[in-house]
């Protein structure tokens, strides 16, 4: 049978495509998958026009228009202090995803282990499977969600060939601090390990608090992908636009899958984000926007019986019910979105063992009346 030829066989449909489909299905407040529910900004949109209109229509060059890489050249150079080759360390990808994808299939072979952490963002994993690698998954410390780099110490051995960090962290919602990239630049160094940093998150961390890029330390940045997303940045995850940074060495090797996967990405919304960068540098606004988000849904469920993990970035806000219900969580997920109308993603679906630690993500990217909604029904339960 075809099917027993599956290369992924014990991978099923994403969590967010499940739990947003259920949401749809029973007209539940959706707080499940991440993105949000309002416009992005009207000059942008207009700007896509704009350059449709202008005819910007035919294929761009496969690592991206020009004017794109520049204008991050010019944003990395502002935001981290680091020269970037545009022409050899940049390439423009269709979303974080893909980015994530390539940067893996073209650096990891049969046998190479490839060490994660978890919970993981979820296609992490089938990407290192479908190279041949073999995951070694560490769980992050609950519910601080720290890394114990003892484990991954321990955990590293010479079939060791890349780590992937994820900063700010989706689901778990920390950041890394300087003293986790000075371990990770100790630990790897003299090695032939390779990082992954997926960074699409970078601006969203709050309380004052900086991103640690990789982009800021020289040394990690010459073994590293570091991954990201437009769609993130500028309220438009449907436009699935990013893109990922790496030392010209592993950029060539990126480019050489990249050109047979994708081979390029939408032009007229290139032209336009890039025009738009040029113009504005919103996205320095997106902290302050996204706390006082956070902040409100943290008012908003103070009453209530689930309790708050700290979030320090990203789009989500943990809530543990271990006072509320003994269920699973994926039970308890999908029972609130049928019952209750309000759909989350539970954590253990980011654990390859399962692991149930009673904690649900809501997304908090979302217009302040559908937050209330949301909050109304949490407060019942
Ligand atoms: N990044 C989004 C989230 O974490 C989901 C993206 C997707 O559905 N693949 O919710």
């Amino acid at each position: 049978m075809l099917s027993n030829r599956s290369k992924l066989p014990k991978v099923g449909t994403t969590i967010f495509s499940v739990m947003s489909a259920l949401a749809n299905e029973y007209q539940a407040i959706n707080l499940s998958q991440g993105f949000p529910n309002y416009s992005c900004n009207e000059r942008l949109k207009n700007l896509v026009h704009e350059f449709i209109q202008k005819d910007y229509n035919q294929y761009a060059p496969m690592p991206g228009v020009l004017e794109l890489r520049q204008a991050l050249a010019q944003k990395i150079k502002k935001l981290y202090n680091t020269e970037i080759d545009i022409q050899e360390e940049i390439t423009i990808t269709a979303g974080g995803t893909q980015a994530i994808f390539t940067a893996i299939n073209c650096s990891i072979k049969e046998g190479d282990e490839v060490i994660i952490f978890e919970p993981a963002y979820d296609c992490y994993a089938p990407a290192i499977l479908l190279s041949g690698g073999i995951p070694k998954y560490i769980e992050l410390e609950y519910p601080t969600y720290e890394i114990n780099w003892k484990h991954v110490a321990k955990l590293i051995n010479t079939r060791t060939k890349m780590i992937i960090i994820n900063n700010p962290n989706n689901p778990a919602t920390k950041i890394l601090k300087r003293e986790d990239l000075l371990m990770l630049e100790k630990l790897t160094s003299g090695t032939d390990i390779i990082i992954l940093s997926d960074e699409v998150y970078e601006h969203l961390v709050y309380d004052k608090k900086t991103h640690e890029s990789i982009l800021k330390y020289p040394k990690l940045m010459e073994r590293s992908f570091i991954c990201y997303s437009f769609g993130k940045s500028y309220h438009v995850t449907g436009w699935k636009i990013g893109y990922c940074i790496a030392a010209a060495p592993l950029m060539r090797e990126f480019r050489k899958a990249h050109q047979f996967n994708v081979f390029s990405v939408n032009t007229p919304i290139q032209y336009a984000i890039a025009a738009y960068m040029n113009e504005s540098d919103d996205y320095l606004d997106l902290a302050k926007f996204y706390e006082e988000k956070r902040n409100y849904f943290l008012k908003g469920i103070g009453q209530s019986r689930f309790k708050p993990i700290a979030c320090e970035g990203s789009y989500f806000q943990l809530l543990s019910y271990e006072n509320i219900s003994e269920e699973k969580d994926l039970d308890f997920a999908k029972r609130l979105t049928i019952e209750n109308k309000i759909a989350s993603i539970p954590l253990s679906s980011f654990y390859s063992k399962g692991t149930d630690h009673k904690v649900l993500r809501f997304c908090f990217a979302k217009t302040n009346d559908l937050l209330d909604k949301g909050l109304e029904i949490l407060n019942k339960i």
